[in-house]
């Protein structure tokens, strides 16, 4: 071995050096579109790559592009972070260079900051995203981003879950994963969109047990109405079932659900109760 590991990390380096490179993916004009603004561009298309997300990226069903953060850095070095003002552990990432980048990022596409003191990510918001043009998102890395240039560009914050992660590309890759497989034709059965926890169909709500053959397994029994071919029944089964299981899992959720019910309480609402909200609209609309 001639080549220490050390010489083979610097090759790996070099690369991020050059002008910004889109994904390998075909770029298909109008169709949804990532733009990712990250400092690991090699994480993307990530998990997205696989299944149906894979397969309605490579079909073009959406776009995928990674802006390097590292290519926007400063001096020889290309740095990106420094030392927190005021003290304090870690690094935060520099306004002017996240700026240099969201100007490469350009306009047409809301932008989001992936970050653990947004609004939380619900379903409601991904079915939004998914009927604009799609997103630019920022990953964070450190201890996150100068506050500055997320108030100079007015940047939302959307938050996947009250816990830390190390860097906000799975975080993207969350909020991908649920806005594009609302996508028409990304799913191959459009139809289990409708009834999934969350969604307007199943009324914002958990959605019921699932089953499958065999019909007893180690003596436990499939629910006998699911094998009645009543679908009334079934449907009503369903329902209740849904109910129970966010009555019980999910106060939160039944709470919002039930409020909205009541339009005086509407403004009053937001997150979870966006489903409820939601639902009631659907309601409104003439059925088909
Ligand atoms: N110091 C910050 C956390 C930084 S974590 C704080 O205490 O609030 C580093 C990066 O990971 C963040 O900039 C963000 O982009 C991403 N990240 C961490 N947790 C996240 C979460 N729950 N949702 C979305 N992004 C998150």
């Amino acid at each position: 071995m001639t080549e220490t590991p050390k010489s083979h990390g610097r090759l790996t380096i070099r690369p991020s050096l050059r002008p910004r490179e889109l994904m390998a993916e075909p770029q298909v004009r109008g169709a949804w579109t990532a733009r990712i603004i990250t400092l690991f561009p090699e994480a993307f298309p990530g998990i997205l790559g696989l299944s149906l997300t894979g397969k309605a990226l490579a079909q073009g069903l959406w776009n995928l592009e990674t802006i390097p953060l590292r290519e926007f850095g400063i001096g020889k070095h290309r740095n990106v972070d420094d030392t927190p003002a005021g003290g304090g552990a870690g690094m935060v990432i520099r306004p002017d260079v996240l700026d240099a980048a969201l100007r490469e990022a350009g306009p047409g596409l809301p932008v989001i900051y992936m970050s653990p003191r947004g609004k939380p990510l619900t379903q409601a918001r991904a079915r939004a995203l998914a009927q604009g043009p799609g997103v630019t998102l920022i990953c964070g890395r450190f201890e996150g981003i100068d506050q500055r240039v997320l108030d100079a560009h007015d940047i939302e914050e959307v938050s996947i879950g009250d816990y830390i992660l190390t860097g906000g590309e799975i975080a993207a890759q969350v909020l991908i994963d649920a806005t594009v497989r609302l996508i028409p034709r990304v799913l191959g059965n459009q139809d289990s969109l409708a009834e999934e926890s969350f969604s307007i169909g199943n009324r914002g709500l958990l959605e019921a047990p699932q089953f499958t053959k065999p019909a007893r397994w180690e003596g436990r029994d499939i629910p006998p109405v699911l094998l009645s071919g009543n679908h009334a029944a079934i449907a009503a089964w369903r329902a209740s079932e849904a109910e129970r299981l966010t009555k019980e899992r999910r106060p939160d959720l039944w709470r919002a659900y039930q409020d909205g019910m009541d339009p005086a309480k509407d403004r009053q609402l937001s997150g979870a109760s966006d489903q409820s909200r939601a639902h009631r609209e659907h309601q409104e609309e003439p059925r088909r």
